[in-house]
């Protein structure tokens, strides 16, 4: 998933990305929240770079340079849900700026207030005081009870804003998600790799994809038909992401009935023993038909492992995944090959 941090984490975030919003000049929309936020998390190393960049030549980034960032580093989400929350968005700063401009009206009123009781005072006539100490004390209340609606409406705001961020990041997670296995699409599984070769190795780690590729399975849709062929993959999705919990692992569709993990700083002896067990769990998965009860066939998978070596490009890892899977077809499919 592209969003790991928690419900507390987020929230934190939340802070930080509206200070950030403060401090720059592009409105409060869900473009440039989309971009502060994946700043402040820190998790889109390219992004950081370009805002970094950016920031020499434009200490305060306004709404054109927010949406090239918005454009070339974060994913697009459904354009109809982004109006939806713009315009949601858009109401809740509308009410507040409404909210703020009554404080500032009774505060305005309020020193107006003060003035004429200083000068009251100045007078040193109990009689001439006695309307300005009425109307003062009456304007206390009345700012009291304006910046206490308006402290409300901030609380109640930064829970909207909260809200429309989860379905901001729903919005954009279903994009990446691949509808019939609900694991990580083609684009998903793009956004993960680069993520992963962006990360720093551990002692002794290298990173690593999984390639994994349903055997015979043109069979199976000639044999039981496309509906049968569908549920296979969608069953497989869940034995995937069933062996793969860990959650710097990330399970993709990489494409029609091929698969792929990644496992950022790993070791070769972890993915062999992973997939092996995603083969083995194939294989004990049972399709049934769904009235009779009946098992009506079993699959298995080929898999090849391979490691990003230095000075690899992406296109390297995936080839070399690719050809160690194509191994494993040739030596008789259901096996796991190491590049
Ligand atoms: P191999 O063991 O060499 O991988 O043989 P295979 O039959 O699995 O490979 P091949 O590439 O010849 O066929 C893949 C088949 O997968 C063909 C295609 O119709 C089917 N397929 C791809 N995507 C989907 C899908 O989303 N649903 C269904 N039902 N079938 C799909
Ligand atoms: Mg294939
Ligand atoms: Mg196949």
């Amino acid at each position: 998933m592209r969003y790991k941090e928690s419900k507390e984490q987020s929230a934190e975030l939340v802070r930080s990305v509206l200070a950030l919003m403060g401090q720059h000049d592009a409105a409060f929309n869900p473009v440039s929240y989309a971009v502060w936020y994946e700043f402040a998390a820190g998790m889109n190393v390219r992004l950081v770079k370009a805002i970094e960049a950016a920031l020499q030549v434009e200490p305060r980034l306004g709404d054109a340079t927010l949406n090239r960032l918005y454009q070339a580093h974060v994913v697009d989400a459904d354009p109809e849900v982004i109006q939806r929350i713009s315009s949601e968005l858009q109401y809740m700063m509308a009410g507040m700026a409404e909210s703020a401009l009554r404080t500032g009206d009774r505060a305005g009123l309020f020193s107006e207030q003060l003035l004429g009781l200083t000068e009251a005072l100045n007078t040193n006539d109990p009689s001439a005081m006695t309307p300005f100490v009425t109307q003062a004390l009456a304007g206390t209340l009345q700012m009291r009870s304006s910046a206490q609606e308006l402290e409300q409406q901030i609380i109640v705001n930064r829970l909207e804003i909260e809200r429309l961020n989860i379905d901001l990041l729903r919005a954009r997670d279903e994009v990446l998600l691949d509808p019939l296995t609900r694991i990580l699409n083609r684009k998903g599984f793009d956004q993960q790799l680069a993520l992963m070769l962006a990360e720093p190795l551990a002692l002794n780690r290298q990173h690593y994809m999984i390639m994994l590729d349903i055997d015979h399975f043109k069979q199976v849709n000639d044999t039981h038909g496309h509906v049968i062929g569908d549920r296979v993959i969608e069953a497989l999705g869940k034995v995937l992401s069933y062996c793969s919990s860990d959650k710097t692992h990330s399970v993709a569709r990489y494409g029609g009935e091929e698969f792929a993990i990644l496992l950022p700083n790993s070791t070769l002896n972890f993915c062999l023993k992973l997939a092996d067990t995603v083969l083995q769990q194939t294989k004990a998965m049972k399709i049934r038909d769904r009235r009779t009860q009946q098992v009506v066939l079993t699959v298995s998978l080929s898999a090849g492992v391979a490691a990003m070596l230095p000075g690899d490009e992406v296109s390297d890892l995936i080839e070399r995944a690719d050809a160690a899977l194509y191994q494993s077809k040739k030596m008789g499919r259901d096996c796991v090959t190491a590049a």
